[in-house]
């Protein structure tokens, strides 16, 4: 196998990763995955949450629509072709905590850029009280959630992987026309690593502003309806009933794996405010969401090497943004289409 040449190795297979090598299976490459299988990463740990509306002052997120219309027909047809459900519609509710997020939904709700994300007939009342307290209002938009740990595994078989941290001064050589990579060689090499890419010594130019979330599993003792709150926190159900996972915090100073005692004591503290169900804390994990600006992510080539990728920052978006992103290196990568100019990694050399 190694002596046959790649069209593509993608070095990571977290969200970026996996998204960027089905765009470009579609694209008709041949591409060779390489990932170091940490048991806890971003990816691993994340909610999947694809909610429209965030934020303190709930604002509609950046390109809702195209990238919402990118993710839906993505994960769709990844479905179709390993057999495995991933992307669920949600009802998702978000509670207010005071009267200016109470003001500032009152500002917005009626535009009409919000009406198709919102629930035409909301509900009443928003939540059952014997539940939760929703007595400083809210509302109910349409939101959905993707299955990352069954996309990450479904995707996985279905492409050429192979177990390794790769060490970029060590295993990679670049050439004229390709790069060779711990004994494989390729045309193209590209990083897909997270908040690793910060040791990446091709792209130390990248500023990061990485922020660590911890994020805890529980199991409610009656049951809850699966569907998605926010308040402060969010809950989101999993493929079991009455098991949810609650998250999550940011933690800009110390960007370690490691879980942190005081952000479980922060989540049940949120959760409890308004939450009445009693639980039992099943699980506590945390991992370094890859921010560069906000969730906007950065794709593109090295501004002298031609033969490496960049794909990285997927931020707290990464289920929404990936499908869109990917879509656009790998057209880029293979056909040379142009690259929005706001996203090309090469504006930060
Ligand atoms: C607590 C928490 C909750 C979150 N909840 C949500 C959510 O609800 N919705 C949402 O959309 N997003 C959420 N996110 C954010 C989301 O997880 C990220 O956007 C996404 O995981 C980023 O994916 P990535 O592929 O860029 O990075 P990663 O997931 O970090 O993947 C990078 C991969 O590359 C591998 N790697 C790195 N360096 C090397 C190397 N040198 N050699 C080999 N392999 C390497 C790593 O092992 C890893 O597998 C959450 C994040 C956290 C931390």
């Amino acid at each position: 196998m190694a002596d046959r040449p790649w069209d593509v190795i993608i070095v990571g297979q977290g969200l970026a990763g996996t998204t960027l090598a089905w765009r470009l299976l579609d694209a008709g490459q041949r591409v060779l995955v390489l990932d170091a299988c940490e048991p806890v990463t971003s990816s691993k740990i994340a909610a999947g949450l694809i909610t429209p509306i965030t934020g303190q002052r709930m604002v509609l997120t950046w390109r809702c629509e195209e990238f919402l219309a990118a993710a839906r027909a993505f994960y769709a047809s990844i479905e179709k072709r390993t057999g495995a459900k991933l992307l669920h519609d949600r009802v998702a509710v978000r509670l207010f905590r005071s009267d200016e997020e109470r003001q500032n939904w009152a500002g917005r709700c009626g535009r009409p850029d919000y009406r198709p994300y919102v629930l035409s007939s909301q509900p009443t009342p928003l939540l059952d009280p014997e539940t939760a307290d929703a007595s400083g209002g809210g509302f109910a938009m349409h939101a959905a959630q993707l299955d990352v740990g069954a996309y990450l595994e479904a995707s996985r078989t279905a492409f050429a992987c192979d177990a390794v941290t790769l060490d970029w001064v060590r295993d990679v050589t670049f050439s004229a026309n390709g790069v060779s990579v711990q004994g494989h060689r390729a045309r193209l090499l590209v990083s897909c690593e997270g908040h690793a890419a910060t040791r990446n010594p091709y792209f130390w130019k990248v500023p990061f502003i990485a922020a660590k979330g911890d994020i805890l599993t529980v199991r409610f003792r009656r049951p809850v309806e699966p569907q998605c709150l926010h308040r402060g926190i969010w809950l989101a159900p999993t493929a079991e009933s009455q098991v949810f996972k609650v998250g999550s915090t940011y933690d800009w100073k110390t960007l370690d794996q490691v879980p942190n005692a005081s952000a479980a004591t922060e989540i049940e503290g949120k959760l409890q405010e308004f939450f009445h169900v009693p639980y039992t804390v099943l699980d506590h994990r945390a991992a370094v969401r890859p921010i560069i600006t906000q969730s906007r992510a950065f794709i593109g080539r090295h501004p002298e090497l031609q033969q490496l990728g960049y794909f990285n920052g997927l931020g707290s978006k990464g289920s929404l943004h990936a499908p869109w992103y990917a879509q656009c290196l790998a057209q880029h990568l293979v056909h040379q289409a142009p690259l929005p100019e706001d996203v090309d990694v090469r504006k930060h050399f």
